[in-house]
């Protein structure tokens, strides 16, 4: 079946007596049904019912053999991390997720886990960065908010080399637009808070394998930590994907109509997207994903005027996170990167004047409006 019928009839098997994905099962015990005979329910942090619906349709449209969902995308992160032990060292990109950032450098530190940030849009970092104890590279392409492009092809042939365990953080394309797992990645991970639910309703997040030895790592870490998406949360995202399609390219088609109107705007610096010519990795890009995406970011001509911009959108909100029905608009410096220390941003380049779109599905023509009154 071709992706969009994926998404909505996802595992029809054992399933023909209802349609698939119209009921959630609550249950957080199940009764035994024979003494001293498991079976497929019995404790839901172990197994539940909604959840491996889920988790069945999220590996197939990634791909995948094995999903796993859980309750948010640091869940997610945290716990496939658990796979890991002391003296182990990680390599990561350096503009990944500044919560990944945060539960490596400052909660797995304090466990031994080692971890060392690159900027893996030039391979040559990543091969430079390898140690004897490296076990595994992280990887977000297009990463935030510069949507700048790392190789995965190539990250997965330095990783094969040395024998490294590959993961890709897929939350700004989802499987729609990039498939790491058939280019070679080990393990693809998401925010499901974003695309995949769509609607900023909920937070979750999925890892998705097509290695036994790992997916036993992560379902072992379900079990253990319990940091489980809820059977309500299973099934709004069951219901969320079956529009997976129309929504990435209807916010798509808005983004690249939008991205024109920035480029012709002369309060507008620079536009930053995947796919466009001044964007370095733009031929990578096209290798590996059938389009940019709905997220873009734009540095304002006159810094002075960022605060007024961002107090005279109407339509879009100003908001952190991306990937939903609404436009959101953010302001990197003060908003996702605030941690970050001064120099660091300046040397990166999120300045003050820098700000991040995630496109909706309005009509295009409020959102153009709106954008074209606040830039004015
Ligand atoms: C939002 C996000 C995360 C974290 O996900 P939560 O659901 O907020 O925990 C991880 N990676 C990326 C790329 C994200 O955008």
């Amino acid at each position: 079946m071709k992706f969009e019928t994926r998404t909505i009839h996802g595992i029809k098997e054992g399933k023909k007596e209802r349609l698939w994905g119209t009921s959630v099962d609550f249950a957080s015990t199940f009764p035994v049904k024979e003494f001293g005979v498991t079976q497929e329910f019995e404790y839901s942090r172990v197994s539940a019912p909604t959840r491996n619906d889920v988790e069945a349709l999220l590996a197939n449209l990634e791909n995948g053999k094995y999903g796993f969902a859980f309750s948010s995308g640091m869940a997610t992160t945290t716990s496939v991390f658990t796979m890991f032990e002391a003296g182990d060292h990680i390599i990561l990109g350096i503009d990944i997720y500044g919560g990944t950032y945060r539960i490596l450098h400052d909660v797995y530190s304090k466990f031994g886990v080692e971890s060392t940030f690159v900027d893996t849009t030039d391979l040559e970092n990543i091969r430079k960065a390898i140690k004897p104890n490296t076990k595994a590279i992280l990887i977000e392409t297009p990463s935030n908010p510069l949507l700048d492009v790392t190789d995965i092809r190539g990250v997965v042939e330095i990783a094969k080399e040395h024998n490294l365990i590959t993961i890709a953080d897929n939350t700004f394309m989802t499987p729609y637009l990039q498939r790491p797992l058939d280019l070679g990645i080990d393990i693809v991970i998401h925010s499901a808070t974003k695309f995949l639910s769509g609607h900023h309703d909920l937070l979750a997040g999925v890892a998705v394998t097509n290695n036994e030895e790992i997916a036993e790592k992560i379902k072992f870490s379900q079990v253990a930590a319990g940091a489980l998406i809820s059977p309500f949360d299973s099934w709004l995202l069951i219901r969320s994907l079956k529009t997976l399609k129309l929504r990435v390219e209807a916010a798509q088609k808005n983004t690249e109509k939008l991205i024109e109107f920035f480029q012709n705007h002369d309060a507008v610096d620079k536009v930053y997207y995947p796919t466009l010519d001044s964007n370095k990795g733009k031929a990578i890009h096209e290798s590996q994903a059938s389009g940019g995406g709905s997220v873009f970011s734009f540095k304002l001509k006159d810094d002075t005027k960022v605060k007024k911009f961002f107090e005279s959108l109407n339509v879009a909100i100003f908001a952190a996170s991306l990937g939903g029905a609404e436009t959101l608009v953010t302001h990197p410096s003060t908003i996702t990167h605030a941690e970050m220390p001064d120099e660091e941003k300046e040397a990166r380049g999120f300045t003050n004047s820098l700000i991040r779109i995630a496109v909706g599905f309005e009509n295009i023509d409020d959102l153009i409006a709106d954008f074209d009154n606040a830039l004015k």
